[in-house]
């Protein structure tokens, strides 16, 4: 049975790993209100069930608490619970989120992130589910040496663990197009911010100050300089590009045209927390942690001849991120 609305066209059914999580809450909330219904998959280790609960009440998500490293119950989920047919398309962004926890616990991005992805595409391969799109990152890019990076850039040599397993999931998703004749789309996130961070540089900055809000320590020399998108536009562009695209591959960077330092983040966020009279200490060297990249910016030529202009630029996005966190963790 194909799982229909009241005028008989077919609903997709859209199935979120880290559907929970931040990235991935916003594009449940973007599917929804395209009218789609969701499954979503987490395991809830960083995401948080008050992300969705009122698609969960309303009924336009069935949520399923499943770690993606259990194959077996992962093979359960790629169903429409009304209709028992495969899902139309997997959203496979459930992994570790933090970068730098690789430089302790070394096998993490391997078995979240690698292996993750294997399972995910195994369970597509059993249950017939044709659509993948994947949250990879500009860190497989790793020092790049043309800025603006485009997506034919190439050798790919990341320099971080998670960097390594992000391409390594690329790699194995289009080894899934090759073998098994999937559909996938790749896109490579720059610095995600928003509303219902969890994690990263602006919400670390943040925390910081409630501890103390007369100093503010920031890793690195704070010349680091990154592309940032915010998580609407992330969330937008995905399902745009998704929609407008046909390749059995689809590979595409996400964000903006610019970019913005670690330093203006540390200025913007004292602004924003009415902490200006902090004082800024850096810890020194030219990248926060082993593996960091100290620059990274996007080409995100493709995303914009494909009709998607982002409506934050990447200061813009920085700002809108401290206020939006600000409110939700109070004012330091
Ligand atoms: P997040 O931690 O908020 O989201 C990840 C979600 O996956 C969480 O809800 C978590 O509970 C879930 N999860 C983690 N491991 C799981 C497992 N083994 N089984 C089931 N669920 C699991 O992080 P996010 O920032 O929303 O990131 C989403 C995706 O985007 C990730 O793949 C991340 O690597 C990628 N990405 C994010 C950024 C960024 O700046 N936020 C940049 C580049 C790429």
């Amino acid at each position: 049975m194909v799982s229909s609305s009241m005028d008989g066209c077919h609903t997709m059914v859209t199935l979120v790993t880290g559907g929970a999580g931040f990235v991935g809450s916003h594009l449940v909330d973007h599917l929804i209100k395209k009218g789609e219904r969701v499954i979503v998959v987490d395991n809830l280790s960083s995401g948080e069930i008050k992300f969705i609960q009122k698609w969960i009440d309303s009924g336009d998500v069935v949520f399923q608490q499943c770690d993606l490293k259990d194959l077996e119950t992962l093979k359960c989920v790629m169903y429409d619970p009304l209709g028992g047919e495969p899902v139309d398309i997997v959203y496979h962004l459930a992994a570790n989120p933090d970068i730098r926890l690789g430089t302790t616990i070394t096998d993490t991005d391997l078995k979240e992130g690698t292996i993750a992805t294997y399972n995910v595409l195994e369970s597509m391969r059993l249950a017939g589910v044709k659509k993948i799109a994947f949250s990879s990152s500009s860190v497989v890019y790793g020092e790049a040496k043309k800025m603006p990076t485009p997506e034919n850039y190439g050798p790919l040599f990341p320099i971080s663990l998670y960097g390594a397993s992000k391409l390594a999931s690329e790699a194995l998703i289009t080894s899934w197009v090759g073998t098994f004749g999937l559909q996938a789309w790749i896109f490579r996130f720059a610095n995600i911010v928003g509303a219902r961070g969890t994690h990263g540089v602006i919400f670390d900055f943040i925390h910081k100050l409630h501890n103390n809000r007369n100093q503010l320590e920031v890793l690195g020399n704070g010349l680091q300089e990154k592309s940032y998108m915010e998580v609407e536009d992330c969330a937008m562009s995905m399902i745009h590009v998704v929609e407008n695209t046909n390749e059995q591959i689809n590979c595409f960077n996400l964000g903006t045209n610019d970019t913005c330092s670690v330093r203006r983040i540390a200025e913007i966020v004292l602004e924003e927390c009415k902490c200006e009279d902090a004082e800024i200490q850096y810890t020194g060297g030219d990248r926060g942690w082993a593996g960091d990249v100290p620059k990274s910016m996007l080409d995100p030529g493709r995303l914009i001849e494909l009709g998607f202009t982002p409506n934050f630029s990447s200061e813009e996005a920085v700002r809108h991120t401290a206020r939006c966190l600000v409110q939700e963790i109070g004012q330091p």
